[in-house]
């Protein structure tokens, strides 16, 4: 159910609502709150609250610090884990002092791309697949690497502390009002995925930042860390947040379904297919926006490396789920849950809507196992591959103007600089593997 704000007023009476948390998320992908009393949330959804935004990560310099935060009600959630007091949340847009909506705002962003879509007469589904870790902590809280658990893919018994939690967080999620399809041990050992229903995109994301917050609550409270870095461990599988994808026209009907077309996909899928393939290069930097997250973009893992796509075969970056009519999608493998979201839906879709306005048709599916084909073979059939790394990936954001745009200006610039400075960090870092190989070699 979603509210407006005299029902979210009524509600938090009713409920007996002491705290209210007002979220939002940075341009890194990171969630920030602020809590209010019960006796400051009217005042709070007039979006009269004020915070220092120049204490935020990338958004403004301390002489324009006055930002506001304005909730919105629909997005009103009592946390099932607080048990003392009563806890609700409200996610917000962060405005400037002029009541502008912040250019450096990643909620805005993508609801400034969903409106182009809009105009264009599609609205944006999206069903993602969440992958993270769950870890052993030490007597003092702090996380380990030890899972002690040895399941794999889809296991079941014994039940171990990582499958009761996983039971846990499937509970209070459904608390939370998410509609969990399916929950599952994956590859790796202390590796899950919780896959919910998917949703118009401004909720989906919403939904991933809830989800990371509920799950990271939740394993604490069964003395684990749960951890949504790309590659915590060299050797075993990473964690992805494979995307599903589908455009609706604004009566709701799937568009990317056309019962006669060529694998019963529309030319607007095709299009949208062409325009994700050809701007993929570029928006890796923002749905793979770690240094770890090329470390998970390695042959043998599940996880993509080259631009194509199939309708069969895992390997690519984008494969078409055999479900059609409203199901019909574009699964996305490429994107990491260290991505910013809001952020990642919005490149994505921008590159999609570039594709059905250019009218870019994609290359032809690859149906073989990529990793198979040899390289030279590979060069005649066209197929690239992902950057291989941070830096590579933020130059070839830099140079595409499409996709920069749909980040605009700010969220760019703040972006670009921040991924450089880690960069330039990282790479003068002396690793352990350089000294195994080297250290006794000369
Ligand atoms: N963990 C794999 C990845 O990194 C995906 C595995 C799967 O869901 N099939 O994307
Ligand atoms: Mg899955
Ligand atoms: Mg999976
Ligand atoms: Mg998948």
């Amino acid at each position: 159910k979603k509210y407006s704000k005299d029902e979210v007023l009524q509600k938090a009476k009713d409920l007996g609502v002491e705290f209210i948390h007002l979220q939002f998320t940075d341009i890194f992908g990171v969630m920030k709150s602020v809590a209010i009393t019960i006796e400051q949330l009217e005042k709070a959804l007039n979006g009269e609250i004020t915070f220092d935004g120049s204490s935020i990560d990338g958004f403004v310099r301390i002489e324009e610090s006055d930002m506001y935060l304005k909730p919105d009600p629909s997005t009103f959630v009592i946390f099932p884990w607080a048990t003392q007091v009563k806890e609700a949340r409200l996610i917000c847009d962060v405005y400037d002092k002029d009541g502008k909506p912040f250019d450096g705002c990643p909620r805005n962003t993508l609801k400034r791309i969903l409106k182009e879509a809009e105009e264009m007469g599609y609205t944006f589904n999206v069903g993602p697949e969440c992958e993270f870790f769950l870890f052993h902590t030490d007597e003092k809280g702090n996380p380990s690497l030890v899972t002690h658990d040895n399941a794999g893919y889809f296991d079941l018994a014994p039940v171990d502390l990582g499958e009761s939690a996983r039971r846990d967080m499937v509970l209070t999620l459904k608390q939370m009002g998410f509609e969990i399809e399916a929950s599952h041990h994956e590859v790796a050992p202390g590796q899950h995925e919780i896959d919910f229903k998917y949703d118009d995109a401004l909720s989906a994301a919403d939904n991933i930042m809830t989800f990371k917050m509920a799950v990271r609550i939740i394993a604490q409270q069964h003395g684990l860390h749960a951890t949504f870095m790309p590659k915590p461990i060299y050797g075993i599988s990473g964690s992805g947040m494979h995307t599903n994808m589908s455009l609706n026209d604004l009566q709701g009907n799937n568009v990317f379904y056309e019962e006669n077309g060529k694998l019963q996909l529309s030319q607007e899928a095709y299009y949208f297919l062409g325009g994700i393939l050809k701007h993929a290069r570029a928006f890796a930097a923002i749905t793979n926006p770690t240094i770890n997250s090329y470390k998970r973009l390695v042959p043998g893992y599940e996880a993509p490396i080259y631009v194509a796509w199939s309708a069969s075969n895992r390997s690519p970056l984008v494969r078409v789920p055999a479900k059609r009519g409203k199901s019909t999608r574009l699964e996305l493998r490429n994107p990491d849950p260290s991505a910013n979201p809001y952020l990642a839906l919005a490149v994505v879709l921008k590159a999609g809507l570039d594709g059905i306005k250019n009218k870019i048709e994609p290359p032809k599916s690859v149906d073989s196992n990529i990793y198979n084909i040899g390289e030279e073979e590979k060069d005649k059939m066209g197929i690239e591959s992902l950057p291989a790394n941070l830096y590579e990936a933020v130059e070839e954001l830099s140079q595409n103007d499409v996709i920069k745009a749909a980040l605009g200006g700010h969220i760019y610039e703040k972006f670009a600089e921040a991924a450089k400075l880690e960069w330039n960090e990282y790479k003068a870092r002396v690793t352990k593997w350089e000294i195994e190989k080297y250290l006794t070699k000369f």
